[in-house]
C-alpha cells in the first residue's frame, strides 16, 4: 500500500514526508483493518512532523494523520465488511484507570495517539484497535466525516462544556477550523453564536452565527478561545458575565489573568478532545442537524505541500487527503 512516511522530525519544508509502498498491516487481535478513504490534515500533524512534541527514536518510521475515515476489510463484532468507520485522536486507552473507570477515558494518561504512538492515516490502509472506532452515519460523506474526528469533535466538546440553555449568547472568538463547527453546534442547540473575528467574517456568517463582531462587546453567557492567543483570555473573562465559563480548546504556553476579570466566580477550563460516547453523539448530532464541513480534497502525493500551506495559513476550513 501507499503511505507517506517519517523517518524523523523535520521542518515542513524540508518535505519530510516521503510516500512509498509498505506492506498492509494485517488485522486479528482486536484489531481492525480500514481501507482508507479520507484522511484530514490537522495542525497537530505540523507539531509532530516537526518536532514541537519531540518524539523517541523509537517510534520512528511513524505515519501520521488522525482523523480517519473508511471501510472494514474484515467483520468485527457488530460490524460488517464493508461498513464505514472512523477513528481520531485517540487510538485507545489503558482501560482500568480511575479516570478511564468512572468514564472519562479522554483524561486517561495512558491513553495511545493515533499517528504518533500507532500508524495514522497518511495511507491506504491503517489498522485499529477495533473497540474505538466509529460507524460513520449513512448521510454524511467520508471526506466530510474525517475532519469531525478531531476538529469537529474537539469544538463538540468545547461547546458541551459550556451547558447553555436556549438563548443564552456564547462569544467564539477564532473562527478557523474549528470555530466556525462550533457556531453551527451553538445555533443547532438553541444559543445565539457571536463570532468574534478579524478576518473570517464572512465565513461566520455563511454558518449561521447570530451576530458577527471584530471585538467583544458588553457580556456573554459563555466563551470558547479557539485562538491561540494568550491575551485574549483575560478579554474573554472579562466579557464573560458571573458565574459563566470561558472554554480554551487552543493551546498556549503561558496564561496571565487578573483576578478581577475572572471573579465572581467565573470556571475557565480547556479541552481534551472527546472519546466513544462524545464521538458517536457528535455524528449523529451532525447527521441530524446537517451540520457543514468546508473541505478541499487532495492526493496523498501531495502532502508536503498540503502542510506548508497549512504551516502559511493558506488553507480554509480543512484539506482531506484521499489515497
Ligand atoms: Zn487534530
Ligand atoms: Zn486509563
Amino acid at each position: 500500500m501507499k503511505a507517506a512516511i517519517l523517518k524523523k522530525q523535520e521542518k515542513i519544508e524540508n518535505s519530510p514526508l516521503k510516500v512509498g509502498e509498505v506492506e498492509i498491516p494485517q488485522p486479528g487481535n482486536g484489531k481492525a483493518l480500514i481501507k482508507i478513504e479520507a484522511s484530514g490534515v490537522c495542525h497537530s500533524d505540523l507539531h509532530i512532523i516537526e518536532g514541537d512534541l519531540p518524539l523517541p527514536e523509537s517510534m520512528f518510521p511513524l505515519i501520521p494523520g488522525h482523523e480517519i475515515v473508511g471501510t472494514l476489510e474484515e467483520p468485527y463484532g457488530d460490524f460488517q465488511k464493508g461498513d464505514r468507520v472512523g477513528i481520531g485522536w485517540f487510538a485507545s486507552a489503558c482501560g482500568h484507570c480511575d479516570q478511564c473507570v468512572s468514564g472519562h477515558e479522554n483524561l486517561c494518561s495512558n491513553s495511545k495517539v493515533t499517528g504518533m504512538d500507532v500508524k495514522g492515516g497518511y495511507a491506504q490502509y491503517t489498522l485499529v484497535d477495533g473497540e474505538y472506532m466509529t460507524r460513520i452515519p449513512d448521510n454524511i460523506g467520508s471526506a466530510e466525516a474525517a475532519p469531525l474526528f478531531c476538529a469537529g469533535l474537539t469544538a463538540f466538546t468545547a461547546v458541551k462544556k459550556l451547558n447553555f440553555s436556549p438563548g443564552e449568547r456564547i462569544a467564539v472568538y477564532g473562527v478557523g477550523g474549528l470555530g466556525y463547527y462550533a457556531i453551527q453546534f451553538i445555533e443547532k442547540m438553541g444559543g445565539k453564536a457571536v463570532a468574534i473575528t478579524g478576518n473570517h467574517a464572512q465565513l461566520a456568517e455563511s454558518v449561521g452565527a447570530s451576530e458577527v463582531l471584530d471585538r467583544p462587546d458588553g457580556k456573554y453567557d459563555g466563551s470558547i478561545i479557539f485562538a491561540p492567543s494568550s491575551s485574549i483570555v483575560p478579554v474573554a473573562a472579562e466579557h464573560t458575565r458571573n458565574g459563566g465559563t470561558v472554554v480554551i480548546p487552543a493551546i498556549m504556553d503561558k496564561v496571565e489573568i487578573p483576578f478581577g476579570s475572572f471573579a465572581w466566580e467565573k470556571n475557565i477550563t480547556s479541552v481534551a478532545s472527546g472519546f466513544r460516547p462524545h464521538t458517536r453523539e457528535l455524528l449523529n448530532f451532525v447527521s441530524i442537524n446537517g451540520i457543514s464541513s468546508k473541505i478541499t480534497k487532495k492526493p496523498l502525493s501531495e502532502v508536503n505541500s498540503v502542510l506548508k500551506d497549512l504551516k502559511n495559513g493558506k488553507v480554509n476550513g480543512r484539506v482531506v487527503l484521499t489515497p
